[in-house]
């Protein structure tokens, strides 16, 4: 049987679990309304006082919010409680712009702590574990976040940080360590330089990894999963919500599920801002139900996904989100056509390539260009011309049946392309430099 960290959440009736989201969604509405001026404001142009929360379904009447608003009170305009009660600052690793500061009092840290705790506990951690966490420690939260829920079980902690792989290879091999928590990217970039050094994964003891903080296909989960010899595991999260460990997958592994107790997700129609409900793609919006010092209401993600109560067999009764396809900020319009780089990442890993790809758009005498750039893996580098010639050619028919345009294909040697220790680089928008 599945062990849960918190069966009496994690399994509880659907019934039960709305009860708690309205009395902790009622609270939450009161404390903002009552402590952050910008809410205040918000809620009275939007005519909507806390009295008029009576259901689940009255948060429709809050308006959203979003990134930039963010920006806009940086840096603690959206906090909650006075700066004395809070004890910890993090900021979001500012992948497309200016960075955003979240607080946590030690309650929210215990709540954040919490949920790491569920998601490692569905990974299969318990406290004989050995957590091996190299996502990196500082403003970023997956070091702390990842370590806050390995500390909540008990389980033995080393909080590596991200980079200097060999040396991660090496601690993961003399500690015995048994989980691995970093990014998908640099899990695959671990597993690399493990084989690198001449090890394969019967030299280490890896049975499971927690991998998250930044899209990644299920292609490329095999791959890892293969390298390492682990199950491997997603994690979804965002600072502004509070970290990783907002939804979690299980043993399933068809998606995750949402720490709903503290986090009531919504799916909308990114254009209308119409709920859309279960079961439909859209862009998914969380409201923090228990967070205080910090606390975003109908916080617009800009991730894409579906949201679903389809019964899980891992037991657990927690609403599951599918891995979001990438945010709408990543989606790529070519000559009118949405591209998402997972789409890529899909062919290219269906084709035998390793996650070692770059993308390149430009935009020509008004004309977007689109290069797909992959390193040939070490057996497809010692073929003939004729072979690699070969191979580029099913690679460009791939992409075009996938995508529904030509991309242009370019192979590279191993190791050409910078690795990420972090969240992985995909794509360079040459046409964003011109703008
Ligand atoms: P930044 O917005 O600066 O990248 P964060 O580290 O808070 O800062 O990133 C959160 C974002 O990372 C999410 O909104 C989502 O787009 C992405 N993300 C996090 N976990 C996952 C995951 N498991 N799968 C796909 N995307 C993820
Ligand atoms: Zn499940």
């Amino acid at each position: 049987m599945d062990k849960y960290y918190q069966p009496e959440i994690e399994t509880a009736s659907v019934g039960d679990i709305r009860k708690i989201q309205l009395e902790r969604l009622q609270e939450q509405v009161k404390h903002v309304y009552a402590n952050v001026p910008y809410y205040r404001e918000k809620m009275d142009k939007a005519g909507v006082k806390p009295e008029d929360i009576k259901e689940l379904a009255d948060i429709a009447k809050l308006p959203f919010n979003y990134k930039q608003d963010l920006r806009d009170t940086y840096p603690y305009g959206m906090f909650a409680v006075p700066l004395k009660d809070v004890v910890r600052l993090h900021a979001s690793s500012g992948t497309t712009g200016k960075q955003v500061v979240a607080g946590y009092t030690r309650g929210d840290l215990d709540i954040w702590a919490e949920c790491c705790a569920r998601a490692l506990t569905a990974a299969g951690c318990t406290d004989e574990d050995v957590v091996h966490v190299s996502y990196g420690y500082g403003l970023f939260t997956g070091g702390l976040g990842a370590d806050g829920g390995a500390m909540k079980i008990g389980a033995v902690t080393v909080p590596v940080s991200s980079g200097n792989t060999k040396r991660q290879v090496n601690i993961l091999k003399d500690f015995g360590s048994s989980i691995l928590c970093c990014t998908p990217s640099y899990a695959l970039h671990i597993a690399e330089v493990l084989h690198e050094m001449g090890y394969t994964k019967d030299d280490i003891s890896l049975k499971a990894g927690v991998f998250g903080a930044e899209p990644w296909t299920n292609e490329m989960r095999l791959q890892i999963e293969e390298l390492l010899g682990i199950k491997a595991y997603d994690i979804y999260g965002l600072t502004e919500i509070i970290g990783p460990g907002v939804a979690f997958e299980c043993a399933e592994q068809t998606g995750m599920h949402v720490n709903e107790d503290h986090f009531l997700v919504e799916v909308i129609d990114p254009d209308t801002g119409e709920v859309l409900g279960e079961d439909v793609q859209g862009e998914i919006v969380f409201t923090c139900l228990t967070r205080k010092a910090f606390p975003l209401l109908r916080y617009r993600t800009r991730d894409i996904g579906v949201i679903t109560r389809q019964k899980c067999s891992c037991g657990r009764t927690l609403i599951k989100m599918t891995k979001p396809r990438g945010r709408t900020d990543d989606m790529l319009i070519i000559r009118g056509v949405n591209v998402f780089p997972s789409q890529i990442e899909t062919v290219l890993l269906e084709q035998g390539y390793m996650a070692n790809y770059q993308i390149v758009v430009d935009r020509v005498d008004n004309f977007d260009t689109i290069e797909v750039q992959v390193e040939m893996t070490k057996e497809l580098f010692s073929d003939t011309v004729r072979g690699i010639a070969e191979r580029a050619r099913e690679l460009t028919e791939g992409l075009k049946s996938m995508l529904n345009i030509n991309a242009k294909v370019t192979l590279l040697e191993p190791n050409t392309l910078p690795r990420s220790e972090g969240k992985a680089k995909r794509v360079i928008d040459k046409r964003k430099l011109h703008d």
